[in-house]
């Protein structure tokens, strides 16, 4: 079919589950035998991109900016950016096959062939634990590395941490519900009640110090990780807890001779005086961004000098083009980039195009590596092997099918038909325009 021709017909859903998160698989089909792969974020709901149906239908899929700008105020911070993105991907997708040519094309080309991936990693024990995992991943080929390294290592550490007396045990007794399961803190049952309110406790407010001990073992643990791992190989650390600023100050500061890549999400990304405070206290290099949606809110950050790194989600940023254009926007203050993704390999693809084609990137993140069926979930299978992904060169996402019996067995338990009928979402309607 001429591509001119083409329209939105349906959008559909496929929940999946244990990859390692829940992933909702998005199809938008055309009035050609052309349908387009996106995804909803990482642990977020069908409901942002079901919403959005009603708006897309019998759209030209080809029109990708026209489509994400009429989208676009339906989208919000992390999760609730899940819909816009996963219909902006899916669309650049149906282009690509339309016209013939891979996404990385449409964007203006590629800087690179292969795409480095960092491997975010899990480990129980002490640092030399850690070394040990990460190593693991050295051999396997990985040429850049993440790990964790916060409060929760210093739950069970005699006087590591101060806080409100009762406050930790409460949070122990919600944690050992939420991490028996694979979930961790994404499980439902963490953001439900009593629970919710504990775990968006924001940095500022939770009342959690660390104390010297605390600071002591944090950097021990760390030493141990550099003994084994040695110092050639990146390393970027996640996860430090919600601790406040000062707290954030005197661990930077204790970790700044390790030569870590970047610090991660050591604050709330929406606190841009007390990021550029941290900035000024420490050498240690900082990043953020997964949970930003729109080139916009990365600037205020951007400006303020603070960051070393972006680390936007190609899912919750605004989808390809967005995130191209946050690439291009952080190069111009002279911060690199590298891209968060926890999602399926289709959202993984969607990354992959954006870091081809965008100079300043570094690596990208596979949250799946101990999952052994994740790449298979397309098809050609998706293939990381030696730390790298190969840019396909195939129209679209370059994703030939789904692998709909690997989705039939994975399915999440609480949507048990695959791409069933979204017909109730055809007549959603609210009079959309923000201005009278
Ligand atoms: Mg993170």
């Amino acid at each position: 079919m001429n591509p001119e021709e083409l329209k939105i017909t349906d959008v559909r859903f496929a929940d999946i589950d244990g990859a390692p998160k829940r992933c909702t698989l998005v199809k938008v089909y055309t009035n050609s035998d052309l349908v387009g792969y996106g995804e909803v974020r990482d642990a977020s709901s069908r409901t942002y991109a079901a919403m959005l149906k009603s708006r897309i239908l019998g759209e030209n899929p080809c029109n990708v900016e026209k489509i994400f700008r009429r989208v676009k105020q339906f989208g919000g911070s992390s999760r609730q950016a899940g819909g816009v993105c996963a219909l902006e991907v899916a669309c650049w997708d149906i282009a690509g096959k339309a016209w013939g040519v891979p996404v990385w094309q449409l964007l203006g080309g590629k800087f690179r062939s292969r795409i480095r991936c960092y491997c975010d990693t899990d480990s129980q024990g002490g640092g030399r634990d850690m070394g040990a995992a990460l190593l693991e991943r050295m051999k396997t080929g990985f040429t850049f590395l993440k790990m964790d390294l916060g409060i929760e290592l210093l739950m069970d550490v005699p006087g590591a941490l101060c806080a409100p007396l009762g406050f930790l045990e409460t949070m122990l007794q919600y944690k050992k519900t939420v991490f028996s399961t694979p979930h961790g803190s994404i499980d439902p049952r963490a953001m439900r009640g009593d629970a919710y309110d504990l775990f968006n406790t924001a940095h500022p407010f939770t009342g959690i110090h660390i104390t010297e001990t605390g600071l002591d073992y944090l950097e021990n643990y760390l030493a141990e990780v550099r003994q084994t791992i040695g110092y050639d190989v990146p390393l970027a650390i996640d996860h430090l807890g919600h601790i406040p600023l000062e707290d954030c100050i005197r661990l930077a500061r204790r970790l700044e001779k390790y030569n870590l890549s970047w610090m991660e999400d050591a604050l709330p990304w929406q606190m841009t005086d007390a990021w550029k405070t941290l900035h000024a206290a420490t050498t240690m290099p900082l990043g953020t961004g997964e949970d930003i949606y729109l080139k916009e809110n990365f600037r205020p950050l951007l400006e303020s000098g603070a960051l070393a790194v972006v680390h936007p989600d190609v899912l919750t940023a605004g989808g390809i083009l967005e995130t191209k254009k946050i690439g291009d926007l952080a190069e111009d203050f002279g911060v690199q980039m590298n891209l968060h993704m926890a999602e399926s390999p289709v959202g993984c693809l969607a990354a992959v195009h954006v870091a081809a084609a965008t100079r300043n990137f570094m690596s990208l993140e596979l949250h799946s590596v101990d999952v052994p069926w994740w790449g298979d979930l397309v098809k050609p299978a998706l293939r990381y092997d030696g730390g790298f992904i190969d840019v396909p060169n195939a129209p679209g996402l370059g994703i030939e099918s789904l692998n709909e019996e690997l989705i039939s067995a994975h399915l999440h338990a609480d949507y048990p038909v695959a791409w069933e009928s979204t017909s109730q979402w055809d007549k959603e309607w609210s009079n959309d325009r923000q201005w009278s």
